[in-house]
């Protein structure tokens, strides 16, 4: 049997959330060499090792990996990142919610 062909019963995307987090948050500024040392970090693979401005946003997990690794501090959160997602927790979860089973 593959993987695919197992059938779990819910909703997906998992109420209806499918931009949580935005994998847009990462600037490299013009201090960037290049090195590649962000791209070795990444525990993904998500960073593009000839041009660490390209990101796979399907694989990028928001780690911030890249950012401390940075021998260069030329990778930052763009600002704003935090507010947006203070602003999206309050809209998604500021009524409860109550549990869900599924058989
Ligand atoms: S680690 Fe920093 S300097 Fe090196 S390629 Fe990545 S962003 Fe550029
Ligand atoms: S935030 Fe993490 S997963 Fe995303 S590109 Fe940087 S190191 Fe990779």
């Amino acid at each position: 049997m593959n993987i695919s062909d197992i059938n779990v019963p819910g909703n997906y995307p998992y109420g209806g959330v499918t931009d949580l987090w935005s994998v847009d948050f990462i600037a490299v500024s013009d201090k960037c060499s290049q090195c590649g040392v962000c791209a070795e970090g990444c525990p993904v693979g998500a960073i593009d090792s000839e041009n660490s401005n390209l990101i796979d946003e399907e694989k990028c997990i928001t780690c911030c990996a890249c950012i401390k690794n940075c021998p260069q501090n030329a990778r930052t959160m763009k600002t704003g990142l935090v507010k947006d997602a203070a602003m999206r927790l309050n809209k998604l979860y500021k009524e409860r919610k109550e549990p869900v089973f599924f058989f």
